[in-house]
């Protein structure tokens, strides 16, 4: 394990015994897969993956106008991964997506034809996103692990790579870009690192959404107790799980002690979408203008309800509830 520019470097394994111990607040429930396309495999020099990551960090934040990076992690070709972005904040990889998320962007580009993965690139992508569902208690499934080409650029819409979609993670990524591809050649592989018995859903109570602009997480159900890691905090919309409550407060960690203040959150509901294509409007009636739309089995987050419609989240979408289910 070695660090750079506030990056940190893992061999696979390392990675696996480092994401054991990670505490993250932030309910994840999807992974998603990207190509960097460029830069490339050429630009790799075998030493340099601090410096690419540099790169890509400095082209997100100028160029883009972004905040930091956007991605979590990125893997190299000799199988490495290095951080990005801190995992308590969502990623920026795909537009519309990125609550819920953890963005891997995997150097090289993987359409048909250019560059050819390598065996440790490979064992590394696949390890690791195994190692994610099974931390995450994520279900290996196209829910949970996304490929960018499956959601429209400018509105985030699920299509499954119909229209108006990027390539990424390539044609030739793992056989293919396309749903089937995915459930046809990259799945079985990640189901292969998990034993089925491994995925355990610990008991949850609710889930909630952060209110305040920085909630802090402590040791214990009582403000007077010590903050988690000395400074750990999750801001506005942040869905979380407890496991527990006690006296105005609530344990967000199914083995550590980690608890927040329940008042400054608010319940929210988890569904899942169950009609082919699902409006999501700026107000709570068909009057509203359409902002964009999910797929049948998206599974959204609801905060308030009013005269049959159901708002997403800390946001000002809604959607008609009659073609929600809810868990
Ligand atoms: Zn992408």
């Amino acid at each position: 394990m070695t660090s750079k520019y506030g990056f940190v470097k893992f061999t696979i394994q390392e990675f696996e015994n480092w994401i054991n111990s990670l505490t993250l607040a932030r309910t994840v429930l999807h992974i998603q897969q990207h190509h960097t396309y460029n830069p490339n495999y050429a630009l790799f020099k075998g030493n340099n993956h601090f410096e690419m990551q540099q790169g890509m960090k400095n082209y997100h934040i100028n160029q883009n106008g972004w905040s930091d990076i956007g991605q979590h992690f990125t893997t190299f070709p000799d199988g490495s991964i290095v951080t990005g972005r801190a995992l308590n904040q969502s990623p920026a990889c795909i537009f519309g997506q990125n609550a819920n998320s953890i963005c891997i962007e995997h150097l090289g580009n993987f359409d048909l034809g250019k560059d050819i993965m390598t065996p440790a690139h490979r064992e590394t992508i696949i390890r690791m996103t195994a190692k994610l569902c099974g931390r995450f208690n994520l279900q290996v499934n196209i829910s949970s692990i996304v490929y960018h080409h499956w959601f429209d650029l400018s509105t985030g819409q699920r299509n499954d790579g119909t229209k108006n979609n990027k390539s990424c993670p390539g044609t030739g990524f793992f056989g293919g870009n396309k749903v089937q591809d995915c459930q046809s050649n990259f799945l079985p592989l990640i189901l292969g690192q998990i034993p089925a018995q491994l995925i355990v859903i610990p008991e949850l109570l609710k889930y909630v959404s952060v209110t305040a602009s920085k909630l802090n997480i402590r040791t214990g159900a009582d403000s007077s107790k010590r903050k988690v890691n000395g400074k750990l905090s999750v801001g506005t919309g942040v869905v979380l799980r407890v496991y527990a409550e006690d006296n105005g407060w609530y344990k967000i960690s199914s083995s550590k002690e980690h608890w927040v203040a329940a008042r400054y959150t608010l319940p929210v509901t988890r569904a899942q979408v169950s009609v082919t294509t699902l409006n999501v409007r700026n107000g709570p009636d068909k009057s509203f203008e359409k902002i964009t739309a999910l797929n049948k089995g998206q599974e959204v987050f609801i905060a308030e309800e009013k005269n049959g419609w159901c708002r997403l989240n800390m946001e000002d979408k809604w959607l008609s509830k009659s073609f929600l289910v809810f868990s």
